[in-house]
């Protein structure tokens, strides 16, 4: 195990609980092409959990799926106990960050963070209240004036953070959000990921190439390979019994 590897993960939710997502042979082909075959995932509320694999693997297809930008061929999607297969994006109790951050860089800070509640038609008195109290989670509470051009990569990373928080959402999806960073700066947005999941409580599903990254961070993790999950488990299961040849070779890399 490396130093790094999370070592202090929180006991796995109880089997009573809800998950916060379940997959049942979920498949998506695009043509001759199937970049997820057949994948089996349970995620507990509250769960820090990362997609982890190489370039083409099926990591994003099947965040996509679970946010609902795709459909599956087949199989079922559930999310807090609901099946949300047939379901569009928007009523789905889910918020993405990518790695692009896609800040409106017209507005500034405070009112990218509250863009959210401002689409709800939330009371502008209460929108800034929980735009300050989402800017105070990430660190960020005095920069609410400022546009985001005038921010660091780590800070504009942070502000998606707290606008994909802004509501409270059961689940938050990261497409590789560190992606764009340099190694310094990723280390240390690293642990303010984890800080932010562990303060909120909210479910994290990570996808990332970085097997360090996905050890260090979650509380379990899925290992893909050509479109199939080949293992699931905590990062010290995962690390010290890799289920194939495939994941132990994997894990072993360093990028
Ligand atoms: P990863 O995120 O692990 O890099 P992806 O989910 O992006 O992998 O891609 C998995 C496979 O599906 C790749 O072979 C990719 O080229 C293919 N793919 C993804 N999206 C599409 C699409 N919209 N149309 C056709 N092929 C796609």
């Amino acid at each position: 195990m490396t130093e790094a590897a999370r070592t202090d993960a929180r006991p796995a939710p109880t089997a009573a609980a809800t998950p916060a997502v379940r997959l049942t042979a979920v498949t998506k082909e695009f043509g001759a092409l199937r970049a997820v075959d057949g994948a089996e995932l349970t995620i507990g509320a509250g769960e820090f959990f990362s997609l982890l694999g190489p370039s083409g693997s099926g990591k994003t297809t099947l965040l996509r799926l679970i946010a609902g930008f795709e459909r599956p061929t087949s199989g079922r999607i559930e999310l807090a106990g609901s099946d949300v297969t047939a379901l569009p994006p928007s009523r789905r109790d889910v918020h993405t960050v990518f790695q692009d951050y896609a800040l409106f860089p017209h507005m500034t800070v405070e009112q990218n963070v509250a863009y959210a509640l401002t689409v709800a038609g939330v009371r502008k008195s209460e929108r800034l209240a929980r735009a300050r109290a989402a800017l105070r989670t990430v660190r960020l509470d005095d920069h609410g004036a400022r546009r985001p051009d005038r921010l660091s990569g780590g800070q504009r990373q942070r502000v998606a953070l707290a606008r994909a928080l802004i509501d409270d959402p059961g689940l938050l999806l990261l497409d590789e959000p560190l992606g764009a960073l340099d190694l310094q700066l990723r280390q240390e947005m690293q642990r303010e990921l984890q800080r932010i999941q562990r303060a909120t409580g909210v479910t994290f599903l990570l996808v990332t190439h970085d097997q360090e990254e996905a050890l260090t961070l979650s509380d379990r993790l899925a290992v893909l390979d050509r479109g199939r999950i080949v293992q699931t488990g905590s990062p010290l299961e995962i690390y010290d019994r890799p289920a194939t040849a495939f994941v132990a070779g994997f894990i072993g890399t360093t990028n």
